[in-house]
């Protein structure tokens, strides 16, 4: 069985706001504890025996600087690099395209922003998609939910929706191959643009499993994040560079 990991890294980072040293580069390029985070996401990856490839897609003007990136970290011979879309289903799509795999093989996608997932996740989710076909990564909700109304002066609540039938998604997202084409096939015919792979494949109408989280596997998102990400590397004793 073969397991491969597709990386969509094609974002722009709007999100992040400056104060951070880009170098105009988006926030996946950013160096967490000396090292850019998508290539200590490539790292956690590359440590799972199970994982067969590793696929990255970026902006076409981001393909030099990471193809430096990963001859730099000694991950030539481990990594592919396409080029991403304008949406992260497009990226991700241009990914599965190149992928040379059968029907029931595996397919994982992760934000290329999550630096911080533990290989024993990245297992439990090859360990449910091999039971039920699809699985994510899902933390419970702490916090109260509310379903809100956008009004012009912020928003108005329309419903209290019961925690226990929340989660938050997280990546990994792993499917069969086979269902992860034909849901995304699905999706492009029909012009739905989903914000991550489940939706893609629930519309479809398969189940999605759902595998315990943790608050770790943080997105890097805004400002405050990278801080965050730095404290939980170091108090696992992992920051050196
Ligand atoms: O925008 P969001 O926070 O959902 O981004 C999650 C991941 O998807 C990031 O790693 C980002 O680089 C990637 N992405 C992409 N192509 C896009 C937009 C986002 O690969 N067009």
């Amino acid at each position: 069985m073969r397991v491969s990991v597709i990386l969509p890294a094609a974002g722009l980072g709007t999100r992040m706001t400056p104060g951070h040293t880009t170098h105009g580069a988006p926030k996946q390029f950013l160096e967490l504890a000396g090292k850019p985070i998508l290539i200590r996401t490539l790292q956690v990856f590359a440590e799972v025996p199970e994982v067969s490839e590793l696929i990255v897609a970026v902006r076409a003007t981001e393909m030099e600087r990471l193809t430096a990136h990963i001859f730099e970290h000694g991950f030539a011979e481990r990594v592919r690099v396409v080029e991403g879309g304008d949406t992260r289903q497009e990226s991700v799509l241009n990914a599965l395209k190149t992928l040379d795999c059968g029907d029931d093989d595996i397919v994982l996608v992760h934000d290329a922003v999550r630096p911080l997932i533990e290989p024993a996740i990245i297992r439990r989710v090859i360990e449910a998609v091999e039971k039920h076909n699809a699985a994510i990564v899902g933390l419970p909700a702490l916090d109260t939910i509310k379903q809100v109304e956008r009004t012009a002066d912020g928003a108005i609540v329309t419903a209290t929706i019961p925690r226990e039938y929340i989660v938050q998604a997280q990546t990994p997202q792993g499917f069969r191959s086979g269902l992860l084409r034909r849901a995304f096939a699905e999706a492009e015919a029909d012009g739905f643009v989903g914000t991550d792979e489940a939706s893609v494949v629930e519309r479809a109408g398969s189940q999605v499993f759902v595998v315990p989280g943790s608050p770790s596997n943080l997105k890097i998102t805004q400002p405050g994040d990278l801080e965050l990400a730095e404290f939980y590397l170091a108090q696992r004793g992992n920051s050196s560079p």
